[in-house]
């Protein structure tokens, strides 16, 4: 059988080791945390975990929804933990990270959305580390903005929504969100008064027409930082990789979002949402 699509070189990472890597092991574990770094199969482990930093998923590990690219389970969550919040804030204390990112599942069955806990989880991390800054990578509210500016309200430095793909992709990758209430997300969340980020996916069948056609529908919703990575698909069940685009292909990603009009383009086969998020608390905007 010809093996179609065979991984590139440039998309092989380093081994997860070190003394700094058990240190996240070990603290994640003792406070009962997820991280989307490992319910994403994230390549990027062994650097971030063995540099002392970690993303924490809250509001559980099991999500309401199911797009096709991610690895997340998707189900009927069970009651959440209000204790989240406080082990979240402990465990960035003990990190002792000067930047600390945070995502969450959809929690789409709930009336808020999850924004109670979100807020609580920010607002304790400051608490207890005034120092750390944080980017918050939101889920989709489904147009519930008192939800959304809870959220947002916290103190956090960043705010991010992954846009995720082109809209033409939207049905099948995305197939609960939409396209242009995200971006109505980003709008609101800028004119709020926050620094504003999103991330996009390659290699899923989009052209780069229509990444252009994105990246202009994100300026004019006024985000800021834009991230740009390589899909790897977590398993046969998930969405194809179509392609795996050229190094090259990001770098000119990142000159042609410059020129569009956003502040601060991230461009790399590695790249996620949450890779090299310290830089993006002061690139000025
Ligand atoms: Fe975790 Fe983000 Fe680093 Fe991946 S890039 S290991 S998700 S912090
Ligand atoms: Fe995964 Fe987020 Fe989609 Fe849930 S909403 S399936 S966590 S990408």
């Amino acid at each position: 059988e010809k093996k179609k699509n065979k991984k590139p070189d440039w998309l092989r990472v380093k081994l997860p080791v070190g003394k700094e890597y058990a240190n996240v092991r070990k603290i994640v574990d003792e406070n009962k945390l997820h991280t989307i770094c490992e319910s994403g199969n994230c390549p990027n482990m062994g650097e971030c975990w063995g540099a002392g930093t970690a993303t924490f998923m809250i509001l559980g590990n099991v999500c309401t929804r199911s797009c096709s690219f991610c690895a997340v389970a998707t189900g009927r969550p069970p009651e959440y933990d209000e204790q989240e919040p406080q082990r979240v804030a402990e465990a960035i204390k003990k990190m002792g990270v000067k930047h600390a990112v945070l995502t969450s599942v959809n929690r789409d069955e709930l009336k808020d959305r999850g924004a109670e806990i979100w807020y609580q989880t920010v607002v304790k991390t400051k608490e207890l580390s005034p120092e750390t800054t944080i980017e918050t990578l939101i889920p989709d509210v489904k147009g519930k903005w008192d939800a959304l500016y809870r959220m947002i309200e916290a103190g956090q430095e960043v705010v991010s929504h992954n846009i995720e793909t082109v809209p033409s992709l939207y049905r099948r990758v995305r197939p609960q969100a939409k396209y242009q209430r995200s971006l109505d997300q980003i709008k609101l969340t800028k004119e709020y008064g926050k620094r504003t980020k999103t991330g996009i996916m390659v290699g899923l069948g989009e052209t780069q027409d229509e990444m252009f056609a994105t990246m202009d529908d994100l300026v004019a919703h006024g985000c800021d930082i834009l991230t740009v990575g390589q899909y790897l698909q977590p398993t046969k069940r998930h969405h194809d990789v179509i392609e795996y685009v050229h190094p090259e292909v990001f770098d000119m990603y990142r000159e042609e979002g410059l020129k569009r009009g956003l502040k601060y383009v991230e461009s790399g086969p590695l790249v996620r949402s949450s890779y090299h998020a310290e830089r993006h608390v002061n690139v000025p905007i």
